[in-house]
């Protein structure tokens, strides 16, 4: 496909060159935007690219990991590696339930390798995303349930943006809007009126919780 390109990603595991198909930016055509800010696209799909998996040691992973410590570069090589999938389809076109196998075991590396809260969470989100792309609601909705358990305990542990991986007021939009897609409209409520409460969430945010709220009232 034309809007396909290779980009070289390094490992976080053996720091080798991987290259693996994406979208050419310029090239993504948004069709339509969910209220959570799912982006729904004409031609190739861009969430569909962004897991990877290395040719040299199997590891998969997602751009946004961090450096792996000595231990877990030791389990790694002990005891997980050898028993990863070689997936062929990880360096070609994917189609949607390939790329939902490839982030089930990106989530299982992270999880492994200790990747931030964040970051779990929003490998949880995309799976979600995804089933809800092909119409599975209830593997939705068990995606979004297990990226609120995430981002809860985050919010619940939170210290600065830096060391959480995601500012305050985007984690409370984000536990909002998962709750809307598993439709308990009362904790939903909840959290959408911890943002509207806040004093530190700025108006842009407000604002956007407000239409996101709005629109959540109107499905039933
Ligand atoms: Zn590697």
């Amino acid at each position: 496909m034309p809007d396909l390109y290779f980009k070289k990603c390094t490992c976080p595991y053996c720091l080798k060159i991987t290259e693996t198909k994406r979208v050419l930016s310029r090239h993504a055509r948004v069709a339509s935007t969910d209220f959570d800010g799912f982006i729904r696209y004409k031609g190739s799909n861009v969430y569909l690219y962004e897991p990877v998996q290395c040719i040299h040691c199997r590891f998969f992973f997602h751009e946004s990991f961090g450096k792996l410590s000595p231990d877990v570069r030791v389990m790694l090589q002990e005891h997980i590696l050898s028993t990863l999938p070689v997936l062929p389809f990880a360096s070609t076109e994917r189609t949607i339930e390939q790329a939902i196998q490839l982030y089930k075991l990106c989530l299982y590396t992270a999880q492994l390798t200790e990747q931030k809260a964040a970051i779990q969470a929003m490998l949880g989100v995309r799976l979600s995303w995804l089933h809800r792309l092909i119409g599975q609601s209830e593997e939705e909705k068990l995606w979004a349930s297990r990226a609120i358990e995430k981002y809860v305990s985050l919010y619940e542990n939170y210290t600065s943006t830096q060391k959480s991986g995601i500012p305050e007021e985007v984690l409370l939009l984000r536990i909002a809007d998962l709750y809307a897609v598993t439709q308990d409209k009362e904790q939903a409520r909840l959290w959408y009126g911890r943002l509207f409460h806040s004093q530190e969430a700025t108006d842009k945010i407000k604002k956007e919780a407000r239409s996101h709220w709005e629109w959540v009232q109107e499905q039933d």
